[in-house]
């Protein structure tokens, strides 16, 4: 039987974050991963916007070095509907949100998910009390007061005083704890590859809303010598299975028009990938002696880029706990103070960032009509837009 601090299923970003969080506080660790590293390096073509206080946790943590020169600052986020055209290539109405209005600092960064894997993953190996389980997966979960045991698919067994599950959205110790989720389907996917164009990003985030979900460009460091940036494109998943294998030329011209041409031809830069698209919560984020971080606790669809914020704050909060009550790494009223202080803010952000989803995915005339009205009125009250960007940056 192995022994260890802290046991974490799963090591995606959230469980591998997590890892690296409690080993530098000195904790003995045990990742248990079916795929570390490479599968999903290369499956994963997604960047992820980390929002100010994530980006200061993660240099807090040592990771934000290695990466920071591919870092992409977020200075202008830009909202833009084009549902009046027909074929959804003319802007209807715009509204753009500084930084500067609120901070000396970018709204965020943009890094790409591989990068930021390979970063962790150094990070973790250089920490002699972490340790990493490959090709083996959490398959049961035993709690009792001072303990819980986790069964792994290799057949062993890690007793741990503190057991994390980031195990993902379908999370095989939650079920085990018993917690309950609630799922809201889209009936969309999302695509998720990256792009060159012939003009400079500028910095400029941009999400157009037409139907079918946002289409979303988000800066990303110069790609052989040519301005470039990450997409999100949202539409229904028979739409965007189409788009998916769409040839490439047919598909550039596509997403140019659907782009309203702001940054020119656009020119696939990495390959497509799918990702299905829904929002989920946890009924609770803990049982005896299990955390749930991450999507195992929550999932929203990609929108002003809450998902991985939110689990950071969800780790950062873990690790304060930690700090606060050395001796009680684990215990039930620490877990509780988790639940407490993270369900409001967690069950706000997936609301909010549900309800977004269903206005933009709308394709009737009322709904986009009142988007754009409230695009083009709603943010001249300077204290709803300040209040709304503050909340979006992952401010409490
Ligand atoms: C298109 C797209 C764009 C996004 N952009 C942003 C953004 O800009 N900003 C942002 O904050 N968020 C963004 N997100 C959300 C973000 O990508 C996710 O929140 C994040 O990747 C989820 O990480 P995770 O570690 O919680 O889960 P996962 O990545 O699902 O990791 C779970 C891990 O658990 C492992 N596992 C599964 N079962 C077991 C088991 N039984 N035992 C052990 N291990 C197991 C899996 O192999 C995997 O490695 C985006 C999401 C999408 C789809």
């Amino acid at each position: 039987m192995l022994e260890t601090d802290v046991f974490i299923s799963g090591a995606g970003l959230a469980g591998s974050i997590a890892a690296l969080s409690y080993a530098k506080a000195g904790r003995n660790v045990t990742v248990a991963d079916p795929f570390i590293d490479s599968y999903n390096n290369q499956k994963d073509y997604r960047t992820t916007a980390y929002l100010q206080p994530s980006k200061l946790f993660l240099e807090e943590l040592g990771v934000w070095e290695p990466i920071e020169d591919s870092a992409m600052p977020l200075e202008v986020m830009k909202i833009i509907d084009s549902s009046s055209a027909k074929n959804g290539d003319k802007i209807k109405s715009q509204k753009e949100f500084k930084s500067t209005e609120i901070s000396d600092l970018p709204f965020g960064w943009n890094v790409k998910n591989s990068l930021m894997r390979t970063a962790l993953k150094r990070q973790i190996d250089r920490q002699s009390n972490c340790k990493l389980i490959n090709s083996s997966s959490a398959t049961d979960l035993v709690c009792r007061d001072s303990m819980a045991y986790v069964k792994l698919s290799s057949g062993n067994t890690v007793k741990a005083k503190l057991v994390i599950a980031a195990d993902g959205r379908s999370s095989i110790l939650r079920e085990k704890a018993g917690i309950s989720i609630k799922t809201q389907r889209f009936g969309q996917k999302a695509l998720a590859f990256a792009v060159t164009h012939s003009t400079p990003h500028k910095n400029i985030s941009t999400e157009i809303h037409n139907s079918g979900g946002p289409f979303t460009l988000v800066p990303l460091p110069d790609f052989n010598g040519k301005p470039s940036s990450a997409i999100v494109w949202m539409e229904n998943g028979e739409k965007a299975k189409r788009l998916m294998e769409m040839e490439t030329k047919s598909f550039e011209r596509e997403m140019t028009v659907r782009s309203c041409n702001i940054l020119g031809p656009l020119k696939l830069a990495s390959k497509r990938s799918l990702w299905p698209i829904i929002s989920q919560i946890a009924d609770r984020l803990y049982s005896q002696r299990l955390a749930l971080i991450g999507e195992t606790a929550h999932v929203v669809p990609p929108i002003g880029a809450q998902g991985l914020n939110m689990s950071i704050a969800d780790i950062k909060f873990l690790s304060d706990l930690d700090q606060k009550y050395p001796d009680q790494l684990g215990s039930i009223d620490t877990l509780i103070e988790y639940q407490k202080n993270r369900i409001f803010d967690i069950r706000q952000r997936v609301a909010g960032v549900s309800t977004l989803n269903r206005i933009s995915i709308s394709s009737n005339k009322l709904v986009q009509n009142v988007r754009a009205f409230g695009l083009e009125h709603f943010f001249k009250v300077p204290a709803i837009k300040q209040a709304t960007m503050k909340l979006g940056m992952g401010n409490r």
